[in-house]
């Protein structure tokens, strides 16, 4: 594979990070030079100027969700965020039996929280998803009790892209006075959010997923929900009581400006990157026989796309390309051999889930790139499929 060599690495895995914009970066470098100060010094120009800095940050945060800015809470991204909404609603709540309803597809920054507050008087429920991905309405309404203090959806999914009827949910959740919340940690940038047309009242946001730097990320917290939630770390009292700790001013920036940038161009580069992925699907799909698409087709991230190759063990086939960035499922479990909790869940056997690669797609991939992406995991999967005759393609 000469080829191979001669083009440089492309990268199709957005989904586990993406690159900080260079306007981003930009936008940070004074905040690690001369502009250093903390934001919580009220005495002096230097506090005066980086508390400006991270105010116009929660602007520009508030204005990419249609949030208000007193309504973001700065965080280490959106694995804090999600923590800090799961316990901190838990904790807050006085009630003698609490219960909480969410999805079997949830990222495991999700399903980790709520397993360590299960039994802690917290009653849970996990839905099972439909075959494509999607939570079936009815059944969530049905699984809302007397005791049900939160609902928690994620808003696309990190590994099929599937987008979950977040308007509906909210809709069912604010009639009953439920609190709801939602990880967009991958749809922020990338599909329509506003907070009140959609009845959301937490929500986690991820800067590294759209162009900003690592370890930073946000909770949105509607006005009315705030009481109703309990900080997970104390100290200084920053962030309004419900995070403590100095703010990371110079990524606070580089999130602000990550979020305006999206806000900005989102229409535009949205389309461009479904084209790509598009693309990428047609051909893989034309050109692969036993290929096939998880997730739903319709209601999915623009930039998302995840197949099985039936008979191709997806690890052995990343081995094989070594000029593609890919992943078998979420950065977070891929280290482990068991096959994804995602695609088990929407039904796949133990078997196909092993076979699935997942593509994310973004800001900075080319056409060129997409094609001669394609054409290497062609080859690839053919060449493991060779290397494998008594594996069964079906
Ligand atoms: C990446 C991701 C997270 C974790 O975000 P961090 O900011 O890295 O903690 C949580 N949920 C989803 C859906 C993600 O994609």
């Amino acid at each position: 594979m000469k080829k191979q060599r001669m083009h440089p690495p492309v990268y199709l895995d957005y989904h586990a990070t993406t690159p900080v914009d260079p306007r981003v970066l930009e936008a940070m470098l004074p905040y690690f030079g001369p502009k250093f100060g903390n934001a919580a010094s009220r005495t002096h120009r230097f506090g005066w100027e980086a508390e400006a800095a991270v105010e116009q940050a929660r602007r520009q945060v508030a204005g990419l969700v249609g949030a208000l800015p007193e309504e973001i809470i700065f965080t280490s991204g959106a694995t804090e965020s999600n923590n800090l909404a799961i316990k901190g609603v838990v904790e807050a709540s006085r009630a003698e039996r609490r219960h909480l309803v969410t999805v079997a597809t949830e990222h495991h920054a999700v399903l980790d929280p709520v397993r360590r507050m299960e039994g802690q008087h917290l009653a849970v429920t996990i839905l099972p998803p439909r075959p494509d991905g999607l939570v079936e309405l009815d059944r969530l309404a049905n699984a809302i009790g007397a005791d049900t203090i939160l609902v928690s959806v994620m808003f696309g999914n990190n590994e099929i892209g599937t987008l979950q009827p977040v308007g509906e949910i909210g809709a069912i959740c604010r009639a009953r006075g439920i609190l709801f919340h939602s990880d967009a940690a991958q749809a922020a940038g990338r599909a329509r959010i506003q907070v009140n047309d959609q009845k959301i009242d937490l929500m986690s946001l991820s800067a590294h997923k759209i162009y900003g730097p690592k370890g930073i990320g946000a909770l949105y917290a509607r006005r009315a929900a705030r009481s109703r939630i309990l900080p997970q770390i104390d100290g200084g009292g920053h962030e309004s009581g419900l995070r403590s700790g100095t703010l990371n001013v110079p990524a606070i920036v580089g999130f602000g400006a990550a979020c305006e940038i999206a806000a900005q161009e989102m229409e535009t580069e949205q389309e461009r990157v479904r084209q790509l992925r598009d693309r990428l699907q047609t051909r893989l799909l034309t050109e692969l026989e036993n290929s096939t698409v998880n997730g739903s087709i319709g209601n999915r991230l623009p930039n998302n796309l995840n197949v099985s190759f039936a008979g191709v063990d997806a690890a052995a086939l990343l081995m094989k390309l070594p000029g593609v960035a890919l992943s078998t499922g979420s950065a977070c479990s891929s280290a482990t051999p068991a096959p994804s909790h995602v695609l088990r869940a929407i039904g796949l056997s133990a078997e196909a889930a092993r076979s699935s690669v997942r593509f994310g797609l973004g800001r900075f991939n080319t056409q060129e790139e997409i094609d001669f992406a394609a054409g290497q995991v062609i080859e690839a999967v053919r060449e493991v499929r060779r290397d494998a005759p008594g594996a069964r393609f079906g």
